[in-house]
Protein backbone atom coordinates (compact mmCIF):
# COMPACT_ATOMS: atom_id res chain seq x y z
CA UNK A 1 0.00 0.00 0.00
CA UNK A 2 1.17 3.32 -0.79
CA UNK A 3 1.26 4.46 2.80
CA UNK A 4 2.91 8.02 2.61
CA UNK A 5 4.67 7.54 5.68
CA UNK A 6 6.89 4.31 3.99
CA UNK A 7 8.10 7.57 1.72
CA UNK A 8 7.53 4.20 -1.34
CA UNK A 9 6.16 7.50 -3.32
CA UNK A 10 9.66 9.38 -3.64
CA UNK A 11 10.44 9.91 -6.93
CA UNK A 12 7.14 8.10 -7.90
CA UNK A 13 4.29 9.04 -10.26
CA UNK A 14 1.32 6.63 -10.03
CA UNK A 15 0.45 5.02 -13.14
CA UNK A 16 -3.22 3.92 -12.95
CA UNK A 17 -1.89 2.90 -8.78
CA UNK A 18 1.08 1.47 -9.48
CA UNK A 19 4.55 3.38 -8.58
CA UNK A 20 7.28 3.79 -11.20
CA UNK A 21 10.03 5.80 -11.57
CA UNK A 22 9.08 9.70 -12.33
CA UNK A 23 10.45 9.94 -15.98
CA UNK A 24 11.77 13.36 -15.20
CA UNK A 25 13.45 12.40 -12.26
CA UNK A 26 12.75 14.11 -8.69
CA UNK A 27 12.69 17.41 -7.16
CA UNK A 28 12.93 18.51 -3.11
CA UNK A 29 9.22 19.04 -1.31
CA UNK A 30 9.86 21.77 0.71
CA UNK A 31 8.60 22.59 4.14
CA UNK A 32 7.89 26.46 3.90
CA UNK A 33 7.93 27.14 7.41
CA UNK A 34 11.02 26.27 7.80
CA UNK A 35 12.68 25.50 4.43
CA UNK A 36 13.40 22.04 5.26
CA UNK A 37 13.30 18.91 2.63
CA UNK A 38 10.55 17.22 3.47
CA UNK A 39 11.34 14.45 0.87
CA UNK A 40 12.19 14.20 -2.73
CA UNK A 41 8.26 14.08 -4.89
CA UNK A 42 8.38 12.12 -8.62
CA UNK A 43 8.26 14.48 -11.26
CA UNK A 44 6.25 13.77 -14.37
CA UNK A 45 7.41 14.14 -18.06
CA UNK A 46 4.80 13.74 -21.22
CA UNK A 47 5.61 10.19 -21.55
CA UNK A 48 4.24 9.21 -17.88
CA UNK A 49 1.03 11.10 -18.37
CA UNK A 50 0.28 9.28 -22.15
CA UNK A 51 1.24 6.07 -19.94
CA UNK A 52 -1.51 7.03 -17.48
CA UNK A 53 -3.85 8.19 -20.40
CA UNK A 54 -3.37 4.86 -21.78
CA UNK A 55 -3.99 2.84 -18.85
CA UNK A 56 -6.69 5.02 -18.09
CA UNK A 57 -8.65 3.98 -21.27
CA UNK A 58 -8.15 0.26 -20.62
CA UNK A 59 -9.85 0.47 -17.44
CA UNK A 60 -12.46 3.16 -17.96
CA UNK A 61 -14.34 0.93 -20.09
CA UNK A 62 -14.38 -1.76 -17.20
CA UNK A 63 -15.27 0.51 -14.36
CA UNK A 64 -18.04 2.34 -16.15
CA UNK A 65 -19.59 -1.38 -16.80
CA UNK A 66 -19.23 -2.40 -13.27
CA UNK A 67 -22.58 -2.28 -11.15
CA UNK A 68 -23.50 1.00 -9.41
CA UNK A 69 -22.77 -1.08 -6.23
CA UNK A 70 -19.36 -1.93 -6.62
CA UNK A 71 -18.35 1.87 -7.49
CA UNK A 72 -20.36 3.09 -4.22
CA UNK A 73 -18.42 0.03 -2.43
CA UNK A 74 -14.92 1.86 -3.34
CA UNK A 75 -15.53 4.93 -2.65
CA UNK A 76 -17.51 4.08 0.80
CA UNK A 77 -13.92 2.69 1.73
CA UNK A 78 -12.29 5.49 -0.11
CA UNK A 79 -14.62 7.64 2.73
CA UNK A 80 -13.14 5.31 5.25
CA UNK A 81 -9.60 5.19 4.43
CA UNK A 82 -9.83 9.33 4.61
CA UNK A 83 -10.37 8.88 8.25
CA UNK A 84 -7.51 5.96 9.03
CA UNK A 85 -4.93 7.82 7.45
CA UNK A 86 -6.16 11.59 8.61
CA UNK A 87 -3.20 11.99 11.49
CA UNK A 88 -0.13 11.15 8.72
CA UNK A 89 -2.72 13.23 5.64
CA UNK A 90 -2.99 15.97 8.50
CA UNK A 91 0.73 16.22 8.83
CA UNK A 92 1.59 16.39 5.13
CA UNK A 93 -1.02 19.15 4.71
CA UNK A 94 0.59 21.25 7.98
CA UNK A 95 4.02 20.63 6.46
CA UNK A 96 3.70 20.71 2.84
CA UNK A 97 1.08 23.26 2.64
CA UNK A 98 1.89 25.77 5.97
CA UNK A 99 -2.08 24.78 7.19
CA UNK A 100 -2.85 25.26 10.45
CA UNK A 101 -3.84 22.34 11.93
CA UNK A 102 -7.84 22.79 12.53
CA UNK A 103 -7.64 23.80 8.37
CA UNK A 104 -5.59 20.49 7.41
CA UNK A 105 -8.34 18.67 9.52
CA UNK A 106 -11.09 20.38 7.58
CA UNK A 107 -9.67 18.72 4.83
CA UNK A 108 -9.65 15.48 5.59
CA UNK A 109 -13.22 15.47 7.36
CA UNK A 110 -14.19 17.50 3.60
CA UNK A 111 -11.99 14.61 1.64
CA UNK A 112 -14.04 11.50 3.35
CA UNK A 113 -17.45 13.20 3.42
CA UNK A 114 -16.88 14.07 -0.56
CA UNK A 115 -16.15 10.32 -1.33
CA UNK A 116 -19.57 9.06 0.76
CA UNK A 117 -21.19 11.78 -1.01
CA UNK A 118 -19.89 10.58 -4.13
CA UNK A 119 -20.81 6.91 -3.22
CA UNK A 120 -24.54 8.19 -3.31
CA UNK A 121 -24.20 9.61 -6.97
CA UNK A 122 -23.27 6.42 -8.13
CA UNK A 123 -27.16 4.44 -7.91
CA UNK A 124 -28.98 7.83 -8.48
CA UNK A 125 -31.64 8.18 -11.59
CA UNK A 126 -29.08 9.05 -14.39
CA UNK A 127 -31.57 10.17 -17.28
CA UNK A 128 -35.18 10.44 -18.41
CA UNK A 129 -37.61 9.25 -20.23
CA UNK A 130 -38.59 11.43 -23.55
CA UNK A 131 -41.78 11.82 -25.65
CA UNK A 132 -41.46 10.40 -29.46
CA UNK A 133 -43.64 10.69 -32.46
CA UNK A 134 -42.42 7.48 -33.13
CA UNK A 135 -43.56 4.12 -31.66
CA UNK A 136 -40.10 3.42 -29.50
CA UNK A 137 -38.70 4.43 -26.24
CA UNK A 138 -36.89 7.73 -26.37
CA UNK A 139 -34.30 8.64 -23.23
CA UNK A 140 -31.62 11.07 -22.25
CA UNK A 141 -29.29 9.49 -20.70
CA UNK A 142 -26.19 10.19 -18.89
CA UNK A 143 -22.93 8.48 -19.64
CA UNK A 144 -19.28 8.87 -18.05
CA UNK A 145 -17.06 11.14 -20.02
CA UNK A 146 -14.31 8.56 -20.19
CA UNK A 147 -10.93 10.04 -19.22
CA UNK A 148 -10.73 13.19 -16.60
CA UNK A 149 -7.92 15.11 -16.45
CA UNK A 150 -7.71 17.31 -13.25
CA UNK A 151 -5.37 19.78 -12.21
CA UNK A 152 -5.47 21.67 -8.86
CA UNK A 153 -3.54 24.13 -6.99
CA UNK A 154 -1.23 24.30 -3.46
CA UNK A 155 -3.58 25.99 -1.11
CA UNK A 156 -6.66 23.59 -0.40
CA UNK A 157 -4.56 20.97 -2.27
CA UNK A 158 -6.55 17.93 -0.91
CA UNK A 159 -10.07 19.13 -1.17
CA UNK A 160 -9.51 21.24 -4.72
CA UNK A 161 -8.06 17.94 -6.00
CA UNK A 162 -10.64 15.28 -4.23
CA UNK A 163 -13.95 17.21 -5.16
CA UNK A 164 -13.10 16.20 -8.96
CA UNK A 165 -11.56 13.07 -8.20
CA UNK A 166 -14.50 11.63 -6.08
CA UNK A 167 -17.76 12.32 -8.55
CA UNK A 168 -15.09 11.42 -11.56
CA UNK A 169 -14.52 7.83 -10.06
CA UNK A 170 -18.50 7.17 -8.83
CA UNK A 171 -20.07 7.91 -12.34
CA UNK A 172 -17.71 5.72 -14.25
CA UNK A 173 -14.88 7.92 -15.76
CA UNK A 174 -10.77 7.16 -15.06
CA UNK A 175 -9.05 10.25 -13.76
CA UNK A 176 -5.37 11.70 -14.14
CA UNK A 177 -4.52 13.87 -11.37
CA UNK A 178 -1.76 16.48 -11.95
CA UNK A 179 -1.21 18.13 -8.32
CA UNK A 180 0.63 21.24 -8.00
CA UNK A 181 4.00 20.51 -7.76
CA UNK A 182 4.30 22.39 -4.31
CA UNK A 183 1.79 19.96 -2.90
CA UNK A 184 2.15 16.75 -4.44
CA UNK A 185 1.97 14.66 -1.47
CA UNK A 186 -1.29 16.05 0.49
CA UNK A 187 -3.01 17.07 -2.98
CA UNK A 188 -1.65 14.08 -5.27
CA UNK A 189 0.10 11.13 -3.22
CA UNK A 190 -2.44 10.73 -0.71
CA UNK A 191 -5.37 10.10 -3.05
CA UNK A 192 -3.33 7.37 -4.30
CA UNK A 193 -2.58 6.27 -1.00
CA UNK A 194 -6.39 6.38 -0.35
CA UNK A 195 -7.67 4.73 -3.19
CA UNK A 196 -5.64 2.22 -2.90
CA UNK A 197 -6.24 1.08 0.70
CA UNK A 198 -10.09 1.61 -1.02
CA UNK A 199 -9.50 -1.69 -3.55
CA UNK A 200 -10.10 1.00 -6.26
CA UNK A 201 -9.02 -1.36 -9.65
CA UNK A 202 -5.83 -0.05 -11.19
CA UNK A 203 -5.81 2.07 -14.05
CA UNK A 204 -8.54 4.30 -13.04
CA UNK A 205 -6.28 7.05 -10.68
CA UNK A 206 -2.98 8.51 -11.69
CA UNK A 207 -1.13 10.83 -10.12
CA UNK A 208 1.27 13.10 -12.01
CA UNK A 209 3.12 15.75 -10.23
CA UNK A 210 4.55 18.22 -12.42
CA UNK A 211 4.22 21.77 -13.43
CA UNK A 212 2.83 23.35 -17.17
CA UNK A 213 4.60 20.94 -18.93
CA UNK A 214 2.45 18.15 -17.66
CA UNK A 215 -0.91 19.75 -17.32
CA UNK A 216 -0.18 20.67 -20.92
CA UNK A 217 0.47 17.24 -22.21
CA UNK A 218 -2.64 16.32 -20.31
CA UNK A 219 -4.65 18.80 -21.91
CA UNK A 220 -3.01 18.11 -25.68
CA UNK A 221 -3.34 14.04 -25.09
CA UNK A 222 -6.63 13.06 -27.62
CA UNK A 223 -8.22 10.28 -25.23
CA UNK A 224 -8.80 12.90 -22.26
CA UNK A 225 -12.07 14.01 -23.05
CA UNK A 226 -12.34 16.25 -20.21
CA UNK A 227 -9.91 18.51 -18.18
CA UNK A 228 -11.31 20.16 -14.67
CA UNK A 229 -8.89 22.69 -14.07
CA UNK A 230 -8.56 25.10 -10.43
CA UNK A 231 -6.23 27.62 -10.57
CA UNK A 232 -5.72 31.71 -11.18
CA UNK A 233 -7.68 33.27 -14.15
CA UNK A 234 -4.24 34.34 -15.89
CA UNK A 235 -3.62 29.86 -16.24
CA UNK A 236 -7.39 29.43 -16.78
CA UNK A 237 -7.27 31.40 -19.65
CA UNK A 238 -4.40 29.46 -21.34
CA UNK A 239 -5.92 26.40 -20.25
CA UNK A 240 -9.25 27.12 -22.06
CA UNK A 241 -7.08 28.66 -25.13
CA UNK A 242 -5.22 24.93 -25.52
CA UNK A 243 -8.52 22.96 -24.81
CA UNK A 244 -10.94 25.33 -27.33
CA UNK A 245 -7.87 23.94 -30.27
CA UNK A 246 -8.91 20.61 -29.24
CA UNK A 247 -12.72 21.44 -28.90
CA UNK A 248 -11.90 19.55 -25.45
CA UNK A 249 -14.30 20.38 -22.48
CA UNK A 250 -13.39 22.01 -19.72
CA UNK A 251 -14.44 23.24 -16.35
CA UNK A 252 -12.69 26.21 -15.07
CA UNK A 253 -12.75 27.31 -11.15
CA UNK A 254 -10.67 30.47 -11.61
CA UNK A 255 -9.57 33.25 -9.12
CA UNK A 256 -11.43 35.80 -7.07
CA UNK A 257 -11.30 39.26 -5.43
CA UNK A 258 -14.47 38.83 -3.07
CA UNK A 259 -16.78 41.68 -1.91
CA UNK A 260 -17.96 41.48 1.93
CA UNK A 261 -20.77 44.60 2.22
CA UNK A 262 -20.89 45.66 5.88
CA UNK A 263 -24.42 47.85 6.45
CA UNK A 264 -24.54 50.32 9.34
CA UNK A 265 -27.03 48.34 11.26
CA UNK A 266 -24.79 45.97 12.38
CA UNK A 267 -22.67 45.33 15.25
CA UNK A 268 -19.07 46.66 14.24
CA UNK A 269 -17.56 44.03 16.65
CA UNK A 270 -19.52 40.97 14.80
CA UNK A 271 -18.54 41.94 11.56
CA UNK A 272 -15.12 42.82 11.97
CA UNK A 273 -15.02 38.92 12.71
CA UNK A 274 -16.80 38.29 10.02
CA UNK A 275 -14.23 40.18 7.94
CA UNK A 276 -11.45 38.98 9.99
CA UNK A 277 -11.78 35.16 8.85
CA UNK A 278 -12.79 35.87 4.98
CA UNK A 279 -9.39 37.80 5.01
CA UNK A 280 -6.67 36.17 6.89
CA UNK A 281 -8.20 32.21 7.18
CA UNK A 282 -5.45 29.90 5.61
CA UNK A 283 -3.25 33.49 5.44
CA UNK A 284 -5.71 34.73 2.82
CA UNK A 285 -4.46 32.11 0.18
CA UNK A 286 -8.00 31.11 -0.88
CA UNK A 287 -9.83 32.03 -4.03
CA UNK A 288 -13.23 33.00 -1.74
CA UNK A 289 -11.07 35.66 0.34
CA UNK A 290 -12.11 38.47 1.21
CA UNK A 291 -10.15 41.07 -1.52
CA UNK A 292 -12.27 44.32 -0.70
CA UNK A 293 -14.22 45.23 2.94
CA UNK A 294 -16.71 48.26 1.77
CA UNK A 295 -18.01 49.41 4.82
CA UNK A 296 -20.38 52.28 5.39
CA UNK A 297 -19.00 55.40 5.97
CA UNK A 298 -21.00 55.80 9.23
CA UNK A 299 -19.41 52.72 10.85
CA UNK A 300 -15.91 52.72 8.86
CA UNK A 301 -13.57 53.61 11.21
CA UNK A 302 -14.51 51.71 13.99
CA UNK A 303 -15.09 48.66 11.55
CA UNK A 304 -10.99 49.47 11.06
CA UNK A 305 -10.09 49.83 14.43
CA UNK A 306 -11.95 46.59 15.55
CA UNK A 307 -10.56 44.50 12.51
CA UNK A 308 -6.95 45.61 12.72
CA UNK A 309 -7.30 44.28 16.97
CA UNK A 310 -8.27 41.26 15.41
CA UNK A 311 -5.68 40.84 13.08
CA UNK A 312 -3.16 42.17 15.77
CA UNK A 313 -4.23 39.36 18.24
CA UNK A 314 -3.57 36.56 15.18
CA UNK A 315 -0.35 34.81 16.16
CA UNK A 316 1.98 33.92 13.39
CA UNK A 317 4.43 30.93 12.83
CA UNK A 318 5.44 27.39 12.32
CA UNK A 319 1.97 25.48 12.31
CA UNK A 320 3.77 22.11 12.96
CA UNK A 321 5.43 23.10 16.21
CA UNK A 322 2.92 25.46 17.90
CA UNK A 323 -0.68 26.64 17.77
CA UNK A 324 -0.94 29.48 15.07
CA UNK A 325 -3.46 31.18 13.27
CA UNK A 326 -1.75 31.76 10.93
CA UNK A 327 1.27 30.21 9.10
CA UNK A 328 3.88 30.51 6.73
CA UNK A 329 2.57 31.82 2.86
CA UNK A 330 3.46 29.17 0.23
CA UNK A 331 7.04 30.29 -1.24
CA UNK A 332 8.78 33.13 -1.01
CA UNK A 333 7.92 34.48 -4.87
CA UNK A 334 4.29 34.50 -3.32
CA UNK A 335 5.43 36.57 -0.21
CA UNK A 336 7.25 38.83 -2.89
CA UNK A 337 3.90 39.25 -4.56
CA UNK A 338 1.58 39.94 -1.64
CA UNK A 339 3.97 42.52 0.09
CA UNK A 340 4.55 44.46 -3.47
CA UNK A 341 0.59 44.85 -3.70
CA UNK A 342 0.97 45.95 -0.09
CA UNK A 343 3.83 48.56 -0.14
CA UNK A 344 2.20 50.02 -3.88
CA UNK A 345 -1.21 50.29 -2.17
CA UNK A 346 0.52 52.22 0.59
CA UNK A 347 2.60 54.41 -2.01
CA UNK A 348 -0.90 55.32 -3.80
CA UNK A 349 -2.82 56.65 -0.16
CA UNK A 350 -3.35 53.88 1.84
CA UNK A 351 -2.92 53.85 5.56
CA UNK A 352 -1.29 51.20 7.37
CA UNK A 353 -3.82 50.02 10.00
CA UNK A 354 -2.00 46.03 11.28
CA UNK A 355 1.33 44.09 9.60
CA UNK A 356 2.76 45.15 6.70
CA UNK A 357 5.79 44.04 7.31
CA UNK A 358 7.23 40.17 7.18
CA UNK A 359 9.80 37.77 8.75
CA UNK A 360 10.79 34.85 5.98
CA UNK A 361 7.43 33.43 4.78
CA UNK A 362 5.35 34.42 7.54
CA UNK A 363 3.23 37.60 7.43
CA UNK A 364 0.79 38.26 9.45
CA UNK A 365 -2.57 39.65 8.82
CA UNK A 366 -2.77 43.11 7.34
CA UNK A 367 -5.00 45.79 7.32
CA UNK A 368 -5.31 48.92 5.21
CA UNK A 369 -7.78 52.04 5.19
CA UNK A 370 -8.66 54.60 3.06
CA UNK A 371 -6.83 52.22 -0.06
CA UNK A 372 -7.59 53.81 -3.40
CA UNK A 373 -9.81 52.00 -5.78
CA UNK A 374 -7.07 51.46 -8.40
CA UNK A 375 -4.42 50.21 -5.93
CA UNK A 376 -3.43 46.65 -6.69
CA UNK A 377 -4.68 45.54 -3.04
CA UNK A 378 -8.05 46.58 -3.58
CA UNK A 379 -8.22 45.96 -7.36
CA UNK A 380 -6.09 42.73 -7.75
CA UNK A 381 -6.35 39.35 -6.38
CA UNK A 382 -3.54 39.23 -3.53
CA UNK A 383 -3.63 35.97 -2.51
CA UNK A 384 -1.92 37.12 0.96
CA UNK A 385 -3.37 37.84 4.46
CA UNK A 386 -4.26 41.29 3.78
CA UNK A 387 -7.86 43.42 4.10
CA UNK A 388 -8.50 46.59 2.37
CA UNK A 389 -11.09 48.37 3.63
CA UNK A 390 -13.05 50.97 1.60
CA UNK A 391 -16.40 53.03 2.56
CA UNK A 392 -19.29 53.89 0.64
CA UNK A 393 -22.28 56.16 1.45
CA UNK A 394 -25.37 54.66 -0.67
CA UNK A 395 -26.66 51.25 -1.24
CA UNK A 396 -25.94 52.25 -5.51
CA UNK A 397 -22.66 53.15 -4.57
CA UNK A 398 -21.60 49.76 -3.38
CA UNK A 399 -23.58 47.90 -5.89
CA UNK A 400 -21.67 49.45 -8.15
CA UNK A 401 -17.99 49.33 -6.07
CA UNK A 402 -18.77 45.40 -5.38
CA UNK A 403 -19.64 45.03 -9.63
CA UNK A 404 -16.36 46.38 -10.61
CA UNK A 405 -13.44 44.21 -11.29
CA UNK A 406 -12.99 41.43 -13.35
CA UNK A 407 -14.42 38.69 -10.88
CA UNK A 408 -17.56 37.33 -9.61
CA UNK A 409 -16.60 34.35 -7.43
CA UNK A 410 -18.36 35.14 -3.73
CA UNK A 411 -20.23 37.98 -1.91
CA UNK A 412 -20.57 38.31 2.08
CA UNK A 413 -23.27 40.89 3.00
CA UNK A 414 -23.60 42.30 6.42
CA UNK A 415 -26.76 43.80 7.91
CA UNK A 416 -29.93 43.02 10.13
CA UNK A 417 -32.07 44.18 7.40
CA UNK A 418 -33.27 40.99 5.46
CA UNK A 419 -34.44 43.61 2.31
CA UNK A 420 -31.69 45.37 1.56
CA UNK A 421 -29.37 42.43 1.46
CA UNK A 422 -31.55 40.61 -0.83
CA UNK A 423 -31.33 43.65 -2.93
CA UNK A 424 -28.02 43.97 -2.93
CA UNK A 425 -27.49 40.34 -3.94
CA UNK A 426 -29.85 40.54 -6.35
CA UNK A 427 -27.52 43.23 -8.56
CA UNK A 428 -23.99 42.07 -7.54
CA UNK A 429 -22.82 39.26 -9.49
CA UNK A 430 -21.68 36.53 -7.53
CA UNK A 431 -21.38 31.93 -7.67
CA UNK A 432 -22.28 32.28 -3.85
CA UNK A 433 -23.56 34.96 -2.06
CA UNK A 434 -23.54 35.03 2.15
CA UNK A 435 -25.70 36.93 3.91
CA UNK A 436 -24.26 37.36 7.50
CA UNK A 437 -21.65 34.73 6.96
CA UNK A 438 -18.15 35.20 5.22
CA UNK A 439 -17.12 35.18 1.46
CA UNK A 440 -14.96 32.12 2.81
CA UNK A 441 -17.25 29.37 2.64
CA UNK A 442 -17.56 25.78 1.23
CA UNK A 443 -19.74 22.58 1.81
CA UNK A 444 -19.08 19.94 -0.78
CA UNK A 445 -23.05 19.45 -1.16
CA UNK A 446 -23.54 22.74 -2.64
CA UNK A 447 -22.95 24.12 -6.29
CA UNK A 448 -19.35 25.89 -5.99
CA UNK A 449 -18.51 28.27 -8.90
CA UNK A 450 -17.98 31.66 -10.06
CA UNK A 451 -18.94 33.95 -12.71
CA UNK A 452 -17.19 36.25 -14.66
CA UNK A 453 -13.15 35.62 -14.73
CA UNK A 454 -13.63 33.71 -11.99
CA UNK A 455 -15.07 30.09 -13.91
CA UNK A 456 -16.45 29.34 -16.56
CA UNK A 457 -18.18 25.23 -17.62
CA UNK A 458 -19.88 23.28 -14.73
CA UNK A 459 -20.37 24.15 -10.93
CA UNK A 460 -18.43 21.47 -8.70
CA UNK A 461 -20.21 19.82 -5.89
CA UNK A 462 -23.72 18.50 -5.18
CA UNK A 463 -25.67 15.60 -7.21
CA UNK A 464 -26.77 18.12 -9.89
CA UNK A 465 -23.43 19.76 -10.20
CA UNK A 466 -21.36 17.07 -10.28
CA UNK A 467 -23.94 14.40 -12.95
CA UNK A 468 -23.22 17.53 -15.20
CA UNK A 469 -19.82 17.77 -14.30
CA UNK A 470 -18.59 14.16 -15.30
CA UNK A 471 -21.24 12.91 -18.01
CA UNK A 472 -22.19 13.53 -21.01
CA UNK A 473 -26.22 13.33 -21.87
CA UNK A 474 -26.93 10.99 -24.36
CA UNK A 475 -29.77 10.73 -26.59
CA UNK A 476 -30.89 6.66 -26.50
CA UNK A 477 -33.87 5.96 -29.00
CA UNK A 478 -34.98 1.88 -28.83
CA UNK A 479 -37.33 0.64 -31.24
CA UNK A 480 -38.52 -3.07 -30.95
CA UNK A 481 -37.94 -3.94 -35.42
CA UNK A 482 -36.22 -1.95 -37.82
CA UNK A 483 -37.90 1.20 -38.67
CA UNK A 484 -39.14 1.79 -41.94
CA UNK A 485 -37.76 5.15 -44.29
CA UNK A 486 -39.10 6.89 -47.61
CA UNK A 487 -35.25 5.70 -49.01
P1 LIG B 1 -1.88 28.47 -10.94
O1 LIG B 1 -2.89 28.81 -11.95
O2 LIG B 1 -0.53 29.05 -11.06
O3 LIG B 1 -1.68 26.88 -10.84
C1 LIG B 1 -2.78 25.99 -10.72
C2 LIG B 1 -2.42 24.66 -11.34
O4 LIG B 1 -2.22 24.83 -12.75
C3 LIG B 1 -1.12 24.05 -10.82
O5 LIG B 1 -1.27 22.65 -10.71
C4 LIG B 1 -0.12 24.40 -11.90
O6 LIG B 1 1.00 23.53 -11.93
C5 LIG B 1 -0.99 24.24 -13.13
N1 LIG B 1 -0.52 24.92 -14.34
C6 LIG B 1 0.29 26.01 -14.43
N2 LIG B 1 0.47 26.34 -15.74
C7 LIG B 1 -0.24 25.46 -16.47
C8 LIG B 1 -0.45 25.28 -17.87
N3 LIG B 1 0.10 26.09 -18.78
N4 LIG B 1 -1.24 24.27 -18.29
C9 LIG B 1 -1.83 23.44 -17.39
N5 LIG B 1 -1.65 23.54 -16.05
C10 LIG B 1 -0.87 24.55 -15.59
O7 LIG B 1 -2.54 28.83 -9.54
P2 LIG B 1 -1.85 29.23 -8.19
O8 LIG B 1 -1.44 30.65 -8.29
O9 LIG B 1 -0.84 28.26 -7.80
O10 LIG B 1 -3.13 29.08 -7.24
C11 LIG B 1 -3.83 30.14 -6.78
C12 LIG B 1 -4.92 30.57 -7.75
O11 LIG B 1 -5.92 29.55 -7.82
C13 LIG B 1 -5.65 31.81 -7.26
O12 LIG B 1 -5.91 32.65 -8.34
C14 LIG B 1 -6.92 31.26 -6.68
O13 LIG B 1 -7.99 32.17 -6.63
C15 LIG B 1 -7.20 30.12 -7.59
N6 LIG B 1 -8.08 29.14 -6.95
C16 LIG B 1 -9.37 29.02 -7.40
C17 LIG B 1 -10.25 28.15 -6.75
C18 LIG B 1 -11.68 28.00 -7.20
O14 LIG B 1 -12.31 27.02 -6.85
N7 LIG B 1 -12.22 28.95 -7.94
C19 LIG B 1 -9.79 27.39 -5.66
C20 LIG B 1 -8.48 27.56 -5.24
C21 LIG B 1 -7.62 28.43 -5.89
Amino acid sequence: MVLLSDRRWEGKVSLGGELCDAGAGSYPVVEPATGAELGRAGQACEDDVEEAVRRAVRAQREWAAKSHRDRAAVLRRAGDAWLSQAGEVQDWLVREAGSIRPKAEFETGFAANTCLDAAGLAGLPYGNLLRSTEPRLSMARRVPVGVVGVISPFNFPLILSIRAVAPALALGNAVVLKPDPRTAVCGGMSLASVFEEAGLPSGLLSVVPGGAAVGEAMLGNPAVQQVSFTGSTRVGRKVATIAAARLKRVHLELGGNSAMIVLDDVDPEAAASIGAWGSFNHQGQICMATGRHLVDARIAGDYVNRLAEHASRLAVGDPYISQVALGPLIDAAQRDLVHSRVTASVAAGARLVAGGSYEGLFYPATVLADVALDSPAYSEEVFGPVAPVVSFESLDQVVELASSGEYGLSLSIVTNDIEKALYLADRIPAGAVHINGATVDDEGNNPFGGVKSSGAGSRLGGVEANMEAFTELQWLTLSGRPASYPF
